[in-house]
């Protein structure tokens, strides 16, 4: 019971600081905030994201990119070329990795503010750090486990960024409904978010890319927004509604 609130809670956590600062604040500039709430966020991620933990730098390219080329060759995770998640999980691997390893060379048109912060990158990569978060996550399975299956959970909880992102673009690509007629793939993936923190409302985000609500209909909900309102409220953000793309 213990390791299942643990997963629950690591699920919720790790992908709303994706949502929140991956997606939303670095590929989107859903928001403004000061240079010191974006280190303490983008602690937040690794602290979050342990072993599976991206730059936000590069996301936000490989993002930009998603959008720019979304279900052509160009895109960075298109299901369309691929055969199954997993293989979809380890193009876009190896996609990130290129635009890490050359982001001075990035095309200038993908980079414009960015929540940069290089040497905290270059230190959360490396693979001291995953493996240190490997050894924290054995140690929280062997107090918290009760069977031998639980431990079947660990190399999910091991790549959890990583596969939260195959699962949205994968599946939100794929099946779900519409609320829009666009020149692409993208869906819904479910009516009442409870799972997704907001990123399941994908074919509306499609639709407005810079939106920082993604929920449209009555029953949709997204809960990223509503945390990002009570962030505006303590003033720790500027939600801003104009971003467009
Ligand atoms: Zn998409
Ligand atoms: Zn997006």
């Amino acid at each position: 019971m213990a390791l299942l609130i643990f997963f629950i809670c690591h699920w919720y956590i790790s992908l709303f600081f994706q949502s929140f600062f991956h997606h939303r604040y670095a590929a989107h500039n859903m928001y403004s905030m000061s240079k010191t709430w974006e280190k303490i966020f983008h602690v937040c991620c690794y602290f979050t994201q342990g072993s599976s933990y991206i730059s936000a730098s590069s996301y936000g390219i490989m993002h930009r990119l998603h959008h720019a080329h979304t279900d052509k060759e160009d895109d960075p995770h298109s299901p369309k070329f691929t055969p199954n998640p997993f293989m979809l999980m380890w193009k876009t691997r190896n996609y990130y990795h290129r635009i890490y390893k050359s982001y001075a060379t990035n095309d200038s048109k993908y980079k414009k503010d960015l929540p940069e912060w290089e040497a905290f990158d270059r230190l959360a990569h490396t693979w001291v750090s995953r493996l240190a978060w490997g050894l924290i996550y054995l140690v929280i399975y062997l107090n918290l486990a009760t069977a031998w299956w639980m431990y079947l959970f660990l190399p999910i909880t091991f790549a959890m960024g990583a596969l939260q992102g195959t699962v949205v673009n994968w599946w939100a690509h794929k099946f779900g409904y519409e609320n829009y007629h666009l020149n692409n793939t993208s869906k819904n993936i479910i009516p009442v978010d409870l799972f997704f923190v907001g990123e399941s409302y994908h074919n509306n985000h499609h639709k407005f890319p810079g939106r920082p609500n993604n929920a449209i209909k009555w029953f949709e909900i997204d809960i990223t927004y509503q945390i990002a309102r009570v962030l505006q409220g303590l003033r720790i953000l500027r939600i801003n509604h104009a971003a467009t793309a």
